[in-house]
């Protein structure tokens, strides 16, 4: 048998435990999953033995362990063995890649959107599924990402940027494409690529944050993402920064949205300087030291440092990880963020562990991917 013709785990339960070990953490040492599982070596050898047999676990050369006697013998998957194609909705444009097993991106596409009528955007996506699917052996499954509420039976209840309300966008993908597919919001799907493959692996609880047309933010406490029936709103986005901010479309002076937001900040410095600006031209003024628009982009990095400090205060989290496409106001307000932080910190407190990923897109295709892995992977 191979793991072409068979589940992920056909008996689930520690076998799978054993699996995702493997897939996670490996190359890994059976001592290292063991330990890991609190579990004898006596059943971590009858647990992974048939899952060798059946190809879904390979011996991949040896590593001393610094003790003595024999260098143990590493387990890992075969990456390769499998594709998944992770996409992401934006109101202009759809974003796709397919990657392997671990969500490492093969190759990527995107496809401008000419309507927002779901029917236009379904044949998108099935374009791009089509075209992302014949430069791979075979795909396993589609994971979807977008903003907003998405239910658990695939339908996307609302989608401001799309202007969408219950659209059952997963049946209509499975349909078009004859792919499994799933869909969740596009944080819930960035935090899962974190928690799994990034920033947040091995970490019990993390934070993310993200930054472009929208705040996004999302918490993985005792290595479990936390969601709600709120998950895909952007609560985090009228968290206040600044009471003398300028004000967001809901009425709230100085909130996340009308200080942070990349609408916002090309509005703000736009403003004060007399013409239009990108948003990366806004930061490359601040950071020739056009004193202007360094006064709003300071403004905006000491908001980012106050809300930065109330998540570390509130969530106590071991890492907050910044990404979204705004992602490099990061670099350019660091030391604004610090003292933001700094004005919102009890002295006591442990620094703040940040890490920031790249902000390319397809960090969010790749998340996506990572639900269509876990659909696969835990038979969810
Ligand atoms: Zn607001």
């Amino acid at each position: 048998m191979t793991i072409e013709d068979q589940s992920w785990t056909r008996d689930g339960g520690a076998s799978l435990s054993v699996a995702l070990q493997v897939l996670i953490n490996g190359p890994i040492s059976r001592s290292d999953i063991a330990r890991r599982l609190d579990m004898s070596p006596g059943s971590l050898t009858r647990l992974s033995t048939p899952l060798i047999d059946g190809g879904l676990l390979v011996e991949v050369g040896e590593r001393a362990d610094g003790r003595a006697g024999r260098p143990s013998t590493l387990l890992d998957v075969v990456a390769r063995s499998r594709n998944f194609i992770g996409m992401k909705i934006t109101s202009t444009e759809v974003l796709a890649v397919v990657t392997d097993l671990r969500a490492s991106v093969l190759h990527q596409r995107s496809a401008k959107l000419t309507s927002r009528d779901p029917s236009a955007v379904i044949a998108v996506i099935a374009d791009l599924v089509q075209t992302l699917a014949a430069r791979v052996p075979s795909v396993t499954a589609i994971g979807i990402g977008l903003g907003g509420l998405v239910g658990a039976d695939g339908i996307v209840e609302s989608a401001p940027f799309l202007e969408w309300t219950d659209v059952s966008i997963r049946a209509l993908v499975e349909d078009a494409t004859g792919f499994p597919t799933v869909i969740d919001n596009d944080l819930v799907a960035f935090t899962e690529y974190e928690r799994w493959f990034g920033a947040g692996k091995g970490l019990q609880n993390f934070a993310v944050l993200t930054l472009g047309a929208g705040i996004g933010y999302g918490v993985v406490i005792h290595n479990e993402i936390v969601t709600s029936v709120d998950s895909g709103i952007g609560l985090v986005g009228h968290w206040p920064l600044d009471p003398f901010g300028p004000v967001c479309p809901a009425g709230h002076r100085g909130c996340a949205k009308s200080v942070l937001e990349q609408g916002a900040i090309v509005r703000n410095v736009s403003a004060v300087i007399g013409r239009e600006v990108t948003y990366d031209q806004a930061l490359d003024l601040a950071e020739a030291g056009e004193p202007a628009a360094r006064r709003i982009i300071d403004e905006a990095g000491a908001g980012l440092g106050t809300l930065l400090a109330a998540i570390a205060n509130l969530t106590m989290p071991q890492r907050i990880i910044l990404g979204g496409e705004g992602v490099r106001l990061v670099d350019v307000a660091s030391a604004a963020i610090q003292e933001g932080i700094n004005g919102h910190r009890d002295a006591r407190a442990s620094a703040i562990d940040l890490v920031a990923t790249s902000g390319d897109n397809t960090e969010w295709c790749r998340g996506a991917a990572v639900l269509a892995i876990q659909k696969y992977v835990l038979d969810k």
